[in-house]
């Protein structure tokens, strides 16, 4: 393949700066701009050492450099690989950039270089994905999942349910090409037992992603309450613990923000914090009818109430909107004189998770982190021994493959031929297939790696 080049740290200035290149000539586009301290020809370099020298242009030093070698197939592509270490600015890393372009080098594409790695076979597609997923991760469990798939968790797990079947299918091709060997009713049984074993195992799976969701989209949890319950007090209590890890994302329009914070290594996506820090300074503040369109969209309604005044009628309209919805009921201000009655709040028995809290000096906010992590059995995921699946493309492949084990048990219970049965068989192979690469179109490649960074 062709010499591929890019930048593969990120933009802005840092200690060091690394333009990466991939293919088999990738060292002869290397040679025509790096001057090593000790000259040595390329067929005497070993593979993963690393060398002192500059960049050069026209006997013109443009850099002070360390390149590091790595040689086929002991790469990250499989290819010839070298990363040359730049003094980390812009227009240092970028002039190398351009000069590896100019002397033969391609620009690389988002994700090519993974790309590569998928395409020589080093890496299958599941494991592919799981880097962007690593890069992109918000919390300390995603990684782990991320971490478990690049290692081929996953892959395992489908490669012995694909096992499975096509020890069965043996049979069933034998069958299919020697009708004279009478073992339709054998073969029948073996078959209907191979669906069910593995109908088992798919929908472990499949259940497996609701986990798997959690983890990487987190919980998305809708603070509401009237204006001066706390809602902003709440907010920042939760973005200052010390255990909160902090991304604000860009959401899809321009306010928008989203803040996760950490709970037992899950995210816990707060949405419409814009809104709520905005309401401070309007003098309508985040209105009742805005309350009911956040609660329906989240995961988890945290409602929060004023413990040092009676229930308002806003309160109750707030009581209303989360009726029926997984929610925590938070009864803020302990530090003042207690006026609110557990009681009354309690009379509809909304929810069975009504905790004190005090949003000034942080009272509570462990027991609140707490019962969150109940409600979602965050404790219960466990990434060491099970397989999760945190991809929406494989769960909805592996339900796909459900499917078509069902309509194979149909064929078999309708005493099919086996010929038609093989087909509906060679379809969940062919699901199953999907996840890890092989059977896949160009194009779901070509979708998967454009949502890579450059570089990577
Ligand atoms: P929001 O309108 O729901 O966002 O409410 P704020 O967070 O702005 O709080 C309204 C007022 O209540 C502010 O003056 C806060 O300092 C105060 N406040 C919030 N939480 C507490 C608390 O736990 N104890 C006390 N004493 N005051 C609080």
């Amino acid at each position: 393949m062709d010499v591929i080049a890019s930048i593969s740290t990120a933009p802005g200035i840092g200690g060091i700066g690394i333009v990466r290149m991939s293919g088999k000539d990738c060292f002869s586009v290397l040679n025509k701009i790096f001057r090593p301290k000790k000259e040595e020809n390329i067929e005497n370099i070993r593979g993963y050492t690393i060398k002192y020298g500059v960049i050069i242009e026209n006997n013109e030093i443009i850099d002070e450099v360390l390149v590091s070698y790595f040689k086929e197939p002991k790469s990250y592509t499989t290819e010839n690989m070298c990363e040359i270490n730049t003094h980390g600015g812009n227009i240092i890393i970028k002039k190398i950039l351009e000069l590896c372009l100019k002397n033969g080098a391609n620009l690389a594409e988002p994700g090519e270089f993974t790309k590569r790695a998928f395409l020589n076979g080093r890496i299958d597609l599941s494991q592919a994905e799981s880097v962007i997923d690593i890069i992109n991760s918000k919390s300390e469990k995603e990684v782990k999942a991320g971490i478990k798939q690049l290692e081929g968790m996953l892959s395992k797990k489908i490669k012995e349910i694909k096992q499975e079947i096509l020890d069965v299918m043996v049979n069933v091709d034998v069958s299919i090409d020697y009708p004279e060997y009478d073992v339709d009713d054998v073969t029948n049984n073996q078959i209907l037992d191979m669906l069910d074993s593995i109908e088992i195992k798919l929908k472990n799976l499949e259940k497996s992603f609701d986990n798997g969701k959690l983890i990487k989209d987190g919980i998305k949890t809708a603070i509401i309450g009237k204006p001066n319950a706390g809602k902003s007090s709440l907010l920042n209590a939760i973005l200052k613990e010390d255990r909160a890890i902090v991304t604000e994302y860009e959401g899809t329009t321009r306010d928008t923000i989203e803040e996760f914070v950490n709970i037992e290594g899950i995210p816990l996506k707060l949405v419409d914090t814009a809104g709520i820090r905005e309401a401070k300074d309007e003098v309508e503040k985040i209105g009742i009818a805005k309350s009911k369109e956040i609660a329906n969209e989240a995961d988890l309604i945290i409602a929060i109430f004023d413990g040092s005044k009676e229930l308002s009628e806003e309160d109750y309209k707030i009581l209303d909107i989360i009726y029926g919805k997984k929610c925590i009921i938070l009864l803020n201000k302990v530090d003042l004189k207690n006026n609110l009655k557990e009681e009354d709040i309690r009379f509809k028995n909304i929810t069975d998770h009504v905790i004190k809290i005090s949003a000034l000096n942080g009272d509570g906010l462990e027991k609140l982190y707490n019962v969150i992590a109940k409600m979602f059995n965050l404790n219960e995921i466990n990434l060491d021994n099970d397989v999760i699946i945190t991809n929406l493309r494989h769960k909805k492949l592996i339900s796909n493959a459900i499917e078509n084990v069902k309509k194979a048990k149909q064929t078999v219970n309708e005493n099919m031929p086996l010929d038609i049965i093989a087909i509906f068989i060679k379809d969940i192979l062919e699901d199953l297939g999907n996840i890890t690469g092989e059977f896949v179109t160009d194009d779901i490649i070509n979708e998967i790696f454009a949502k890579f960074c450059l570089g990577k």
